[in-house]
């Protein structure tokens, strides 16, 4: 074993022996004799600890770059992926351990696969086993797996063993539409793609970008390659999944479609890996996680909504599946599709620079047109309940003419809280500088339930500090606009769809399939209903509460906003005339609902562009953000405070920290959740290369501080939310 040097001895030499460790070798070196004379190999080995640091062991036989190996690790067996097969070990050779067992049910990890991890790696600052590990299927990672008479041969044979299931596919294809020129341009330049090359298919909404990554993806498959489609969610999306059953399937054949989510069973997720690997599987349909899948032939990606914020991971290593897509197809050689109706200002920027070919789709596919949108002035409206009167017309209009609406509210439950109109006294949850949220009926009863932290407490019948009975809630959810609306309209089917309504499994399809089979007139969603859906009767779109975002303290709520409205929008009106987004709104000036008014996003992003290169903001700039979390908000920012001061203190490590900027360390808006306190510092730079060097040097001193200050801490690159 060997530990990398503390960040007191380190030095600039220190540093390029880590990078050189992570550069991968392919071949096994020449043998070496051991002391008694004995042929050994020394292999290299990444394990998923929080440790910046490479591990030696020795094995009697060669064992390929890739290999998974079973080692000690202290008094632990641990799996491991061997990443080098060096000459001699890092280490006095009588130290190092031997490796317990080469796990070769697999083919070792191929080396495109090894670069991506080492890639991720480096550019999110975490050890490289904390990489690769986590993005293996559980079963090819638990050492539990390999031990035991019942897991002789490990999963995977266990897994061949069984039945294979009967596939699904394929299923019986409408006959394909016909491309229109639009589409026709980008799926020809996109199939005729030689080598590497990132398209942005920028396409409103219901402008038919689903055929374009069908014949992109048709194309490729008829080349012999595998294609790599990305989506923000799955589950929300059985559509999708379906056309490429029936029309990619059918010409690659069945079984040959792979799915992956983080929604599947250990056992499903192997499957998917394992057939993707060997080749079996032509098409991967998967969320971000799915970008790890090794894929031998892969020869084209494509990234569905390339904007959505799901595809950034949240915790462990915060990738980003999208910007991770890009490298991949570049080291790889091959294109990569990005689209969206509404894509990210990076992306756009990109195109804008000529880094990205872009291709537009800027009517929708059939003969229907966008809807139109209208914005209504809440200032001076007699509102109830949250609804204008103009809404509450325009709902009833649509049901006389047998039309769906929906109103879209992204905030579950009844009220945001629960407040005492004689003394102030307002619900707080005793966990979190939060309210807790009013929930409504059901099986378990009115209950007020904190969002952050999943506190739950019964509603108090009297103000707990006044005694007076009389506690209103405050502002609405989907719940509360659930129940207006079956004030308002008694006779109409009312369906909500929020994550409390689809909890258990399988609900939210049973009830997606209710409003696609028009026993629903009237639906209330927040952000779940906004993405991917075909509603075929809808005619109207409410929007409540968009101000809210607007508002957000995040430098990316407008663009957010502006996306979310879109889609929204974009789920109106799809197949019947004269559909109609209504937003309410106090500030209808604001250039998001200007731009919205219009359709127009290439508008909205020259805006927001200018305004992000004026001050300063990514894309212009490139930025990391360190949170630290402890029981005492001084501890972490106190912790943050030092780390502030490494490079003054270490200028020899850190010679980019000229071009670096390092703000003050400041606490979280939500600052205490689970009483846990959280405080936070932005580092900024203009200069990516410059920015990851600091960060590189700036991590390996990280964890002996945060020990010292006792505080957990993490840093991400590319944070999308400050
Ligand atoms: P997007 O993903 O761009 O929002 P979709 O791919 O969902 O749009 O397409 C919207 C609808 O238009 C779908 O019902 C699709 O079958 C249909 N469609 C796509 N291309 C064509 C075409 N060339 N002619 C007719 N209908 C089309
Ligand atoms: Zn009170
Ligand atoms: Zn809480």
């Amino acid at each position: 074993m060997r530990l990398l040097p503390t960040f007191a001895t380190l030095s600039k030499n220190s540093l390029e022996v880590l990078m050189s460790e992570i550069s991968v070798v392919d071949t096994p070196s020449s043998d070496s004799l051991n002391l008694r004379g004995q042929t050994v190999f020394w292999l290299r080995v990444a394990l998923d600890v929080p440790l910046q640091a490479l591990f030696d062991y020795r094995a009697a036989v060669p064992v390929p770059v890739g290999s998974r190996v079973i080692v000690p690790f202290g008094r632990r067996k641990l799996v491991g992926v061997v990443v080098a097969v060096p000459a001699e070990p890092a280490l006095d050779s009588r130290q190092i351990k031997d490796v317990d067992q080469v796990l070769d049910d697999t083919p070792p990890m191929p080396s495109d696969w090894l670069r991506l991890a080492s890639f991720a790696a480096k550019y999110y600052q975490r050890p490289l086993g904390e990489v690769m590990l986590p993005a293996l299927p559980p079963s090819l990672r638990k050492v539990t797996a390999y031990q035991g008479k019942r897991s002789a041969g490990g999963p995977v044979q266990r897994m061949d063993r069984r039945k294979a299931k009967n596939t699904l596919e394929p299923v019986n294809a409408d006959s394909p539409p016909e491309l229109n020129s639009e589409q026709l341009a980008a799926a020809h330049a996109i199939a005729a793609t030689q080598g590497h090359k990132a398209t942005l298919l920028y396409g409103v909404t219901g402008s038919g970008k689903t055929e374009v990554y069908l014949h992109a993806a048709q194309a490729a498959l008829a080349r012999g390659h595998q294609v790599l489609f990305l989506v923000p969610e799955i589950n929300l999306t059985p559509q999708l999944e379906a056309s490429l059953r029936a029309r990619l399937t059918g010409l690659a054949g069945p079984g040959t479609l792979a799915v992956m989510h983080s929604g599947l069973a250990d056992g499903e997720r192997l499957q998917a890996w394992t057939s993707v690997q060997r080749g079996k599987a032509r098409i991967l349909l998967g969320t971000r996680l799915a970008i790890f899948a090794p894929m031998p032939d892969l020869g084209l990606i494509i990234v569905d909504e390339e904007h959505d914020t799901s595809y950034k991971q949240q915790d462990g290593l915060r990738y980003s599946a999208r910007d991770l897509a890009v490298w991949r197809a570049r080291d790889r050689n091959i294109p990569v599709v990005l689209g969206s109706a509404t894509p990210s200002l990076e992306s756009w920027n990109h195109a804008e620079r000529g880094h990205y070919q872009r291709y537009t789709l800027a009517r929708r596919a059939r003969e229907v047109e966008l809807p139109k949108v209208r914005l209504v002035d809440t200032r001076r409206l007699a509102m109830k309940e949250g609804f204008s009167p103009h809404l509450v017309t325009a709902l009833g209009e649509r049901l006389e003419r047998g039309e769906q609406s929906l109103i879209f509210i992204n905030r579950r439950g009844y009220a945001p809280v629960l407040n005492c109109a004689s003394c102030g006294w307002v619900s707080n949850c005793p966990r979190c500088t939060a309210y807790t949220v009013l929930h409504r009926g059901g099986a378990r009863h009115n209950h007020l339930q904190c969002h952050h932290c999943g506190y739950q407490a019964r509603v108090p019948r009297a103000c707990p500090d006044c005694g007076d009975q009389d506690l209103k809630p405050m502002g609405r959810g989907t719940q509360r606009v659930e129940e207006h609306l079956a004030e308002l309209f008694p006779e109409a089917r009312i369906a909500r769809i929020d994550a409390d309504s689809t909890r258990l499994k399988g609900s939210a399809a049973a009830l997606f399939a209710k409003v696609h089979a028009g026993e629903v007139d009237l639906l209330v969603g927040t952000q779940m209903v906004a993405k991917g859906h075909d509603f075929a009767n809808l005619g109207l779109v409410g929007v409540l509460n968009a101000d809210a975002m607007l508002f957000a303290q995040d430098f990316r709520a407008p663009e957010r906003l502006f996306a979310q409205l879109m889609q929204v929008a974009g789920r109106a009106g799809r197949h019947v005339t004269g559909g109609e987004v209504i937003i309410q709104t106090d500030y209808p000036e604001q250039p998001v609902y200007q731009a919205l008014l219009k359709h127009d996003y290439p508008g909205f992003a020259e805006y927001g562009l200018a305004e992000r290169e004026a001050v300063g903001l990514p894309p212009y700039a490139f930025q990391a953000l360190l949170t630290a979390e402890s029981r005492e908000l001084s501890a972490a920012l106190a912790f943050l405070t030092q780390a502030r001061l490494l490079p003054t203190q270490h200028p020899q490590c850190f010679p980019t920290a000229s071009v670096i900027t390092l703000y003050d360390p400041v606490p979280l808006r939500v600052v205490r959740v689970a009483n846990i306190e959280r405080a936070q510092l932005l580092v900024e730079s203009a200069n990516r290369p410059a920015l990851q060097a600091f960060l590189t040097a700036w991590s390996l001193a990280l964890g002996d501080l945060a020990r010292e200050f006792r505080v957990r801490y993490n840093l991400e690159v590319d944070p999308l939310e400050i």
